[in-house]
């Protein structure tokens, strides 16, 4: 049996939505659906998630949100119209409304997207419904996997065809509790293991994982298999296809995702498999991703390698002051600590100084602006000169690095570069290695 997961586009609108049913029953073993709440239409778009944080904060502003509310009441109304499905929501719509004006929680607000899309589309297809609140389960802002994995595996063997909401559960207290931002792609990787899916399908927009984000790189090649392992790296660095979390449900009992795409449904797309089932291919990488945001934190001590402790002393002063770092290359008089410009903007002349007194540094710099971006392949520690091909192709595009570190796996390497080269640096990496 398939599990499938669609995202914000394939839930867009009803005429998206009717693709979506058309995909789920085209096929029997589509037996359980996990949804996102409704994206973006075209481009300019507000999504659904979005329009709701934003009632949250129109309400605790000023105790109603009315006028955003309606915003969202107005689309699920037209999906509903637009399927011609007999289903009446309103007495969802007013207690929703009603409970984001009592400021209940911004994840509680955030979570109804999801809540009406599921019940939409269930009543689209005639499966049954089931509120994640039920069985996907948080402690203290934890997921708790294995309990929730019990919870949903009775409830399934109850309902053979269901549609479920992505994206929330609830704690013990029965408070709504919502992943980051994108988490539906989490919800259909647990509900994947709890049925012990054959393949974990997660439905979108693109053909599948792209060897770089095709909005930065124009038409960059389909990837067609992807290891679970190149896939942490990638979407942790910023190929936001699939949240990085994704894959631990997964992972630990082989069950391959597939991306496919909505709008193009006999497209393979990517499989992502355990890593030693991926097929031999003879490219030396695999793909590129990349963020914006980062601090480099430079500290400069003749003889730093001979000094026992160095590192713990800088790393217990991040740890004191609540950041965590990204990565930490270093030299025989330089250490680099890379670390997120939101961890530390109200900090950094705080950290600099405390780092400084703790371990007598010769000097201690800020440079803020970074972007990184991760080159990442299977292939990689077989092959040589593939840190010189990446590092010309920089050189010849101007691009200064202003870091780098080669994972200690050699699965990737990532260069840390000034924000305003980001995207040049990402197509000079990548038509380096088109060949
Ligand atoms: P969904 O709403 O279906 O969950 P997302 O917007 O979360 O979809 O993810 C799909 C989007 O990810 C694509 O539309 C694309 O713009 C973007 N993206 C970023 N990097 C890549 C990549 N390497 N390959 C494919 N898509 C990528
Ligand atoms: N709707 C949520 C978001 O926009 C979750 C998701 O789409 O996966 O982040
Ligand atoms: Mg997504």
């Amino acid at each position: 049996m398939l599990v499938c997961k669609f995202g914000g586009t394939s839930m867009a609108n009803s005429s998206t939505i009717s693709k979506v049913a058309d995909i789920v029953l085209a096929d029997k073993e589509r037996k359980y659906v996990v949804v996102s709440a409704p994206g973006k239409r075209e481009k300019d778009d507000t999504k659904v998630t979005d329009l709701l944080y934003k009632c949250f904060d129109e309400a605790a502003e000023c105790g109603n949100c009315s006028k955003s509310f309606a915003i969202i009441r107005t689309r699920f109304e037209e999906i509903i119209e637009g399927l011609n499905i007999d289903l009446d929501l309103s007495e969802d719509f007013e207690q929703i409304e009603k409970n984001i004006n009592a400021s209940v929680t911004p994840d509680y607000a955030a979570s109804r997207g999801e809540y009406l899309a599921a019940k939409v589309l269930a009543k689209k297809i005639g499966y049954d419904f089931l509120d994640a609140a039920e069985f996907f389960k948080f402690s203290d802002e934890r997921f708790q996997f294995h309990y929730s994995l019990d919870l949903l595996k009775t409830t399934l063997a109850e309902h053979p065809y269901a549609v479920i909401p992505g994206f929330y559960g609830s704690n013990a207290e029965g408070e709504i509790k919502t992943f980051s931002r994108g988490g539906s792609d989490i919800s259909g990787a647990v509900v994947a293991r709890a049925a012990d899916a054959r393949i974990y399908e997660n439905w979108t927009d693109v053909n599948g994982f792209m060897s770089a984000d095709p909005r930065i790189v124009e038409n960059p090649a389909n990837i067609e298999f992807l290891s679970y392992r190149e896939l942490r790296e990638l979407a942790y660095m910023g190929a936001n296809v699939l949240h990085p979390e994704s894959i631990f449900p997964v992972r630990s009992v082989g069950i391959p995702i597939n991306i496919k795409n909505t709008f193009e449904p006999s497209h393979k797309g990517t499989m992502i498999v355990p890593d030693d089932k991926v097929s031999d291919n003879t490219n030396i990488i695999t793909g590129i991703a990349g963020k914006k945001g980062f601090t480099i934190i430079l500290v400069e001590k003749s003889m730093m390698n001979a000094e026992v402790g160095f590192c713990r002393k800088v790393l217990s002063v991040l740890e004191y002051e609540n950041i965590s770092f990204e990565h930490m290359p270093s030299g025989i008089d330089t250490l680099c600590v890379v670390v997120s410009d939101d961890l530390i903007k109200n900090k950094m002349q705080k950290v600099v100084e405390k780092v400084r007194e703790s371990v007598n540094a010769d000097n201690v710099e800020l440079h803020s602006g970074i972007s990184l971006i991760a080159t990442v392949g299977r292939n990689m520690a077989a092959r040589q000169g593939t840190a010189s091909t990446l590092f010309s192709a920089l050189a010849k595009a101007k691009i200064n690095i202003r870091m780098i570190d080669q994972g200690s796996s050699e699965l990737n390497i990532i260069v840390g570069v000034d924000t305003q080269d980001y995207e040049s640096a990402i197509n000079a990496i990548y038509y380096a290695f088109k060949g």
